[in-house]
């Protein structure tokens, strides 16, 4: 994508165009631009039947460009697709500065939306922040904020009988996510690829990867032709990952010497995800969420570092929330 001469007209409507999508060999303006990334966006939920049957739906909000600019998209065609609630749900990591900002960032689209906004502050939940949590078990900050938000949105989906819940991941990080799992441990399931994660009633809610052919730069243009406001300081805890940067850098250099490359590569590696690769899930003996052994990971994080598991605890807190909210 590259911004266009000024001699140069929208393919659709003859206008100054003002955005060169290569990938589609198109010149837009900047209303085209925003038209031609939603329908994208519409051509991957109906290719996947993302929507069907889904009358409740949470969207993940971290308040960085794309998941809000999802809800964004979400909210301007739900009832396209029969959607009758939407909720925001954001989880406050209690991160100094990052978190205050990402709620606020939050709290406001969701006020713009009219969306239902579930805040969910981690100190209120299990008396610890992030920070706080790394200090005491010095793991890697992503990989267990990661499990933490896993595990607090399916445990509110499930709460709230939301029939799915649509994630922010867009093309480009899930591309790097699934090559690199595949590089490092020879994982050629490609199971973070899947556009639709399937659930099982009153355990886990199915997640939807509704971006899951848009690419990371059309996602930011798309935000800032619009006007969204979303979260610009990366969070303190963001590393560069060599083996991500590296897959990252080959794969833009293949898009850039063979634009469509990525979309025509996502497509390819989709049909090759294993559904069943899973494995079995068994609800936690605790608190009643999946794992894969009888005691989901939350509660056995917290039993070693906070003294006892805490999952049925938060559920009960989780579910006082949701009373107060309708
Ligand atoms: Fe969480 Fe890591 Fe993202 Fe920070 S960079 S919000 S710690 S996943
Ligand atoms: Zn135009
Ligand atoms: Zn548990």
């Amino acid at each position: 994508m590259a911004i266009v001469r000024d001699e140069i007209k929208c393919f659709k409507c003859g206008r100054q165009a003002s955005v060169r999508v290569r990938y589609a060999r198109m010149n837009l303006c900047s209303e085209h631009f925003t038209e031609h990334v939603e329908m994208r966006v519409i051509r991957v939920i109906e290719k996947h039947n993302m929507f069907n049957g889904v009358r409740r739906l949470i969207i993940a909000l971290s308040g960085g460009k794309d998941s809000t600019s999802l809800a964004y998209i979400v909210m301007k065609y739900r009832e396209l697709f029969g959607i009758k609630e939407v909720y925001g749900l954001h989880l406050d990591l209690g991160i100094k500065g990052f978190s205050e900002e990402s709620s606020y960032v939050v709290g406001r689209a969701c006020r713009e939306l009219n969306l239902k906004c579930l805040v969910l502050p981690l100190r209120d939940l299990i008396g610890r922040s992030l920070p706080e949590l790394i200090k005491i078990s010095r793991r890697p900050p992503c990989s267990l904020c990661g499990m933490l938000k896993r595990y607090l949105i399916n445990m509110v989906s499930v709460e709230l009988n939301a029939d799915a819940v649509a994630l922010g991941h867009h093309m480009d990080d899930l591309l790097v996510f699934a090559i690199k799992d595949f590089l490092v441990q020879g994982d050629f399931r490609m199971i973070k690829l899947s556009p639709v994660a399937l659930g099982i009633k009153g355990v886990m809610t199915t997640k939807l990867r509704i971006l899951h052919e848009i690419y990371e730069d059309d996602i930011i243009l798309y935000a800032n032709i619009r006007g969204i406001d979303y979260v610009r300081s990366p969070c303190p805890y963001k590393y560069v990952d060599n083996i991500k940067a590296a897959v990252r850098e080959m794969l833009d250099r293949l898009e850039a010497s063979s634009p469509g490359f990525k979309i025509a590569l996502i497509r390819r590696l989709t049909k090759a995800v294993d559904v069943k690769a899973e494995g079995e899930i068994v609800p936690c003996e605790y608190c009643g969420m999946p794992s894969s052994s009888g005691i989901c990971s939350f509660c056995k994080f917290t039993e070693k570092f906070l003294g006892k598991p805490l999952g049925y605890d938060v559920r009960s807190k989780i579910r006082e929330l949701i009373k107060n909210l309708s």
